[in-house]
């Protein structure tokens, strides 16, 4: 059977999470209404992180739900133009540990560390082409993939329009390289329901190119759990193109 995009949720908060309202509990009841085939409970780390094992303990010990899969993850923002990721040092991939690290675009990768939107905008000012920042979001994102192993892209591309971008400026070998190292790696790419990212023609792009797509809504509140609209519309595109 093929999950669709819309049948599962890879991206749910919880108030392990600052801004999140939810406990896994409540993201689980709301999972189950939304009649999903698996959820994703995802909350946010950094370097100092230490609540994690507490958190998979806590999503381990809720009630089973019949024909509901429970999957667990940690969101980090990649750190630099080498791709490091905001994790803690001593955290556990795999059995015994989150079985995904999300990778996120929360700050552009700089050279010299993650540079905010408002710095991106001033190198950009200062002489840093379009092409070249996109260039250097796409290798370390690359790279992030490389560290991680396994991992998901949380809502691709959504720092474009945060530092004047858009994805209609990405190059096709752009796209290539993204899909090269995720279907190698091993890497799942989220249809962010949020962020509304990526785009079409980057869904489309890497569902060809054998990408495993995922549904997500980057859910801060229960209520928004499995909820989909822009993505059930990039979903059906995939469809009519035959692209799975
Ligand atoms: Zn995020
Ligand atoms: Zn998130």
């Amino acid at each position: 059977m093929i999950v669709d995009l819309v049948d599962t949720d890879h991206h749910v908060h919880s108030t392990w999470s600052d801004d999140a309202v939810s406990t896994p509990a409540e993201n689980l009841a709301a999972a189950q209404r939304a009649g999903l085939a698996s959820i994703r409970m995802v909350d946010h780390v950094r370097v100092g992180t230490t609540y994690v094992p507490e958190f998979l303990a806590e999503v381990a010990a809720l009630p089973r739900v019949d024909g509901l899969e429970v999957l667990t993850g940690v969101e980090a923002k990649i750190l630099d133009a080498s791709g490091r990721l905001d994790v803690p040092a001593d955290l556990v991939v795999g059995p015994g540990g989150v079985d995904r690290v999300l990778i996120a675009d929360h700050q552009f990768p700089g050279p010299d560390g993650s540079w905010s939107p408002r710095r991106t905008l001033e190198e950009l000012a200062a002489g840093l082409s379009a092409q070249d920042a996109m260039s250097m979001l796409v290798q370390a994102t690359c790279s992030a993939m490389e560290r991680a192993g396994r991992g998901q892209l949380a809502h691709l591309f959504s720092l474009l329009p945060k530092i004047g971008l858009h994805e209609s400026e990405l190059l096709d070998e752009h796209l290539t390289a993204i899909a090269d190292t995720a279907v190698r790696t091993g890497t799942t790419v989220e249809v962010n329901e949020k962020w509304r990212c990526p785009g079409p023609r980057a869904v489309l792009a890497l569902a060809a190119a054998g990408v495993d797509l995922v549904g997500s809504t980057d859910s801060h509140e229960a209520s928004t759990v499995g909820s989909y609209s822009w993505v059930a519309e990039a979903a059906s595109a995939r469809r009519l193109v035959g692209a799975r």
